[in-house]
Parts: C-alpha cells; structure tokens; sequence
C-alpha cells in the first residue's frame, strides 16, 4: 500500500498535516497574547479618560467589563467603539461652547478696559489679546497663559490711567471719555449688587445703565481711580463704605461663574489642590477687580500644574503602550512561518503594525495638545485593531484552505483505503488461485494441508468423528497412453466434479496429485464414509466413457481410515495409504478401510 503522496516534494501527507496542526496552534497562541496586549492598552487609555464627562464614563465602563469579559466578539466591540465615537463628539461640542464661553467673557474684560481709554500702546496691546483670546480661548492648556497675558495688561492699564488723571475719579474719567457710545455695550441681565446695600442695579460688562443711574458705585468690573487704589483691599463682605476703593465692587456674575465651571473641570494634583481651594473660595465669596487678579494667578497655577500632570501621565501611558505594541510586533515578528501564504500575510501585518507604532511615537513627540494626543492615539489604536481584525479574518480564510487541505487529505485516505481493499481483495483472490487446481478447479494440495491442520485440530480437541479417504485412478497411464494427454485431463475433470457432486457440504475434496484426490469428512466416521465412498466408487464405474467412439470403464480405488488415538496428520495419512495401496493390490476398483489406531 503506498504511504506517500507522489506530488509533494518528498513530505508526507501525514508529516504536512501535523505541520499545518503546529502552525495553527502558534498562530492561535500569537493572536491571544497580541489581543490581550490590546486589551491592556485600552483599558488603560480608558482609565486616563476617567471622570472628564458622565456620559463617557458609563460608556468606557461598559467597554471596559467587555474587554475584561471571557470572550468578545468583534461585534461587540464596534458597537462600543462607536458609541465612544459619538461621546467624543459630544464632548468636542461642549468643550467647545465653553471655549465660545471664554472668548465672550475675555471680550467682555478686555472692552471694560478699552472703555479707560488706554494710550495707543496699551489699545493696541489689548486688540493684540482679544484677537488671540478669541483664537485660543478653546485651548485649555492655552487659558493659563491667557489669563496671564489678561492679568498683566490690566496692571499696565490701570497704573496709565491713574497716572494720567489722578484728581478725577473713575466715573467722571469714563463719562468724558466714553461718550454716549458705551449704553451700547449694556448686558442688563448680568446684575451685581454693592455690598454695601445699594439698591443701584449694578452692570453687567458694561457701564451704560450705571452711567445713567449716576452711581459710581453700581459699576461692575469698576477700576478705582489711582489715588483709591491700595493693595490689600478688603474682601466682600467687609464694610465697603469702609474701603478705601469706594467704586470697588463684584466681578459680574458671568465670570464667576465662568471661572466657576473652568475650576470645576480641573482635578487639581496634590500640589496645586490648595490653589484650586483658594481660588474656588475667593469665587465663591464673590470677586472684586484686584482680587481677581490673584485669583486668575491661582488658576492659572492650577491649570498649568494640572495639565503637566495630565501631560506626564499621557505621556508615560503612550510610552507604555508603545513598548506595549513594540513588543506585540516583535512577539510577530520571531514567528516562525513555514507555509508561504501566512508568511506573506505575517510581514503584511508586521509592517503595518511598525507604521502604527512609529506614527504613534511620532505623536508622542510631536503633538502637544493632551486631547488631539489622545484622539490621536485612539484612531491608531482603532487601525491597529482594524488591521488585526483583518488579518484574523485572512487568517479563517488560511484556516479554511488548511481546512480545505485536509478534506483533500482525507479524500484521498478514503481513496487509498479503497485501493487497498481491492489490492486486499486481489491478493485473496491470488491465495485463493493459489490454492486452487487449474484444472480441475478443486482445492490443491496446498489447501488440503491448511484444512487438514484445521480439521485436525478440531478433532484433537473435541474428539468428534474425522475420516480421511485417499483416492488414485487405476491405470490412467494406460489412458493416457491409449487416447493422449488431454483425454486424461477430461477424464481426471469429470472425475473431480463427479466425486465433488457426491459429497456432502462439509466434506473436503482435494486434488494431491496427478490422478490422486483426498477427502476429508469431518463428523463422519470410518463406516459411513465407506458407505459415501462406495456409492462414489460404484457411480464412477458405471459411468460409460467413449473415447475414439469405444466405451471405456474407468474405476478408482480407495483406501479410508477415521481419526482415532494419538494420531497426527502423517500417521493418518499413511494409513490410508497403506489402505489405498491394499485395494490396488487386491484389484483396483474398491474401498479399503483401514483398521483405526488404538494407541491412546
Ligand atoms: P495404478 O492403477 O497403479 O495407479 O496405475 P496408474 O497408471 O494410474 O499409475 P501410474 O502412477 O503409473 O501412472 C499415473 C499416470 O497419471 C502417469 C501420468 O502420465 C498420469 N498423469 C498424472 N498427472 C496427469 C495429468 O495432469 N494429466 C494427464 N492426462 N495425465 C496425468
Ligand atoms: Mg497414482
Ligand atoms: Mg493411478
């Protein structure tokens, strides 16, 4: 039976069968340690994103307990993606209203400070911070700086404009110098009262209602004159009329509140947590013009010291998920593949995966704004997944093929195990030609000693009857010699079927010799096989055969002996013949029956 497919380069089927079983196993074994390297690095970008919005929360915790879950599917896991997608938005949507928020409030700020009539120097300093305050405000790393910038141009503001009128106060300076002008910039919405009771409705960021009221102190955002400026103003709450400052009053509600929400949004780091305290407290209480100074410095402190954080925590988070995916790439990349197919897709997947992680590194470097960091990183982690998703899914289609592959394999077992069957059956049928007389189509000599071993051995063991006959054609020489050889091979064919057809089912009749013939008749004993074989005798003899149209009579002789004592094979055999020898010598065309051994 061949064990060896002929068109495969020396390997076997087999041995290429394991091969594609070990392939497999590493492939599987690489692709959970990869998934879970990406599982990790998610869940840890997901930490990072923690507390920033309500909504997003509810959606990485879900995200989360799928990641950590047994199994995902990948169905699953874009449902969520997605849905993180849509949350994302929405945050940009609301980070940037506050932006827009911030931009109105600095607008508002730096037009109160325009209204002071400041020297062309301070004017154009101020347009030069509003034009950057309106493009940068949504910039939450760039606020501290604004604030800064705001906070500094203020003092300068404020030191010219005391210097310039000293003997005037506020209101009369703003009144001659603002015109009619400033009502236009009325919010009467935005309301502050005095603290010291004043039922004068106090303006938002403007000054028109207050200059029509008359009252100094109903300004909001209200710059004392220079010569009422002291540095350590008293807080609301303190006496007013007491101050110093008599225009001193609140910031207007509308920055507070701003500064408010932008506190509100910052975790503040362990160092800064006073600051954020401070700050929130001085809001709280209420702001008056100098004291917001100070608190847009604690802000500021907090911000900057926040983002650092948040800068250094991002950024040692994308350091760890580069080593991360580094070492993902490299787990791929010492993979040994044998079969070119998945090879070819192996340095597919490794290429793509170096540019994610050089792209992702270069976005380490490069970018300095902590949320584009951030969606930076998600979109590559989004390709990296994407491009594994993909190779997974070549990967089932390599599966198939090996899949595809086997079938053939086992295809073409099944078809050996048929060849083989029919060789099998081929070679039975040589036995059996082998065992069998060409020309009288019975059991040869050959077959007469396998029945015999089987049949003795019977007997030896159970002890049932057995008889052996043995049987010889008298004088075939002479019809041979007398009509030729092929009259003898008809009449030896006709004798065997003619014997053959005269015996029972289970009896056994071989040809031994020339015109010699034995039977083996198991469950028969010495007497009723003579019966049997006295008959056959008889029948034969007076069968009329005609050779060249002459009758000629042709008689057998028989010797017979049963199985009895401790015979074996030869020792039966020899008395049958012996037996076979007598009828010959005492005339041909008779049956002799030995005389049974009676040795035990
Ligand atoms: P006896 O009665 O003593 O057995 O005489 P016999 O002539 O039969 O005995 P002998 O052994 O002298 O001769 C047997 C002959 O049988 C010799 C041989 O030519 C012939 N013979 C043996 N095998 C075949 C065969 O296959 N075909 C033919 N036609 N003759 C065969
Ligand atoms: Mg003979
Ligand atoms: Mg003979």
């Amino acid at each position: 039976m061949p064990t060896q497919s002929n068109n495969n380069a020396g390997k076997s089927w087999k041995d290429k069968y394991l091969d594609s079983l070990d392939q497999q196993e590493r492939q599987d074994k690489q692709f959970k340690t990869l998934l879970s390297l990406l599982n990790q690095a998610t869940l840890r970008i997901s930490m990072i994103a923690d507390g920033m919005d309500k909504g997003l929360d509810k959606q990485l915790l879900g995200m989360r307990g799928l990641l950590q879950a047994k199994s995902v599917s990948a169905k699953e896991l874009k449902t969520v993606v997605e849905a993180l997608g849509g949350q994302v938005k929405r945050m940009d949507a609301i980070k940037t209203d506050r932006g827009r928020q911030v931009a109105l409030a600095f607008t508002a700020l730096v037009a109160q400070l325009q209204q002071l009539k400041p020297d062309s120097d301070n004017n154009k300093a101020l347009k030069a911070f509003q034009k950057v305050a309106k493009a940068r405000s949504a910039d939450l790393p760039f606020q501290p700086l604004l604030l800064k910038e705001f906070s500094e141009l203020q003092q300068r503001v404020l030191a010219d404009n005391a210097n310039a009128a000293p003997r005037r106060s506020w209101w009369q300076r703003l009144r001659s110098g603002s015109g009619e002008s400033s009502a236009e910039q009325v919010q009467p919405e935005s309301v502050a009262h005095e603290a010291d009771g004043s039922a004068e409705p106090a303006l938002g960021l403007g000054v028109g209602s207050a200059a029509e009221s008359g009252s100094e102190q109903a300004l909001s955002l209200s710059v004392a004159a220079a010569d009422e400026v002291v540095p350590d103003l008293p807080r609301v709450g303190v006496d007013k009329s007491q101050s110093l400052e008599p225009g001193f009053s609140r910031i207007n509600t509308v920055v507070c509140e701003i500064l408010r929400e932008l506190l509100q949004q910052i975790e503040p780091p362990p160092m800064a947590v006073a600051n954020h305290e401070k700050a929130m407290q001085q809001i709280e209480q209420g702001l008056n013009w100098y004291e917001l100074v100070a608190v847009l410095e604690q802000i500021s402190i907090v911000i900057v010291s926040a983002f650092d954080r948040d800068q250094q925590a991002f950024e040692s988070f994308l350091q760890q998920l580069n080593d991360r995916l580094s070492s993902a790439y490299d787990i791929i990349s010492s993979s040994q593949r044998s079969q070119g197919d998945s090879e070819h897709a192996q340095k597919l997947l490794q290429a793509s995966m170096r540019v994610q992680v050089a792209a992702m590194q270069n976005s380490v470097v490069n970018v300095n704004d902590l949320e584009q960091l951030k969606l930076e990183v998600s979109d590559r982690l989004d390709k990296v997944l994407s491009v594994m998703n993909k190779h997974q899914s070549g990967e089932q289609t390599r599966e198939q093929d090996v899949s595809a592959q086997l079938d053939a394999l086992v295809e073409q077992v099944k078809s050996m195990e048929l060849q083989s069957q029919q060789a099998q059956l081929q070679i039975e049928e040589q036995r059996q030609r082998a065992l069998r007389d060409v020309l009288t189509q019975l059991p040869n000599r050959e077959a007469y000693n396998l029945h015999l071993e089987q049949e003795f051995e019977r007997w030896r063991r159970y002890q049932r009857p057995l008889t052996l006959v043995v049987c010889d054609i008298d004088h075939f020489k002479a019809i041979n010699d007398s009509y030729g050889h092929q009259a003898g091979d008809k009449v030896l064919r006709i004798i065997a079927r003619s014997i053959a057809s005269r015996l029972r089912k289970s009896d056994f009749i071989a040809r031994i010799g020339g015109e010699e013939f034995v039977v083996l008749m198991p469950e028969t004993n010495q007497q009723a096989a003579y019966t049997v074989i006295d008959t056959v005798r008889e029948a034969i003899a007076q069968c009329p055969f005609h050779f060249q149209e002459q009758p000629v009579t042709i008689t057998l002789s028989f010797g017979i002996t049963e199985f009895s004592g401790d015979d074996d094979s030869d020792a039966v055999f020899a008395r049958a013949d012996k037996a076979l020898y007598q009828a010959k010598h005492e005339g041909r065309n008779r049956v002799i029956v030995a005389p049974q051994n009676h040795k035990a």
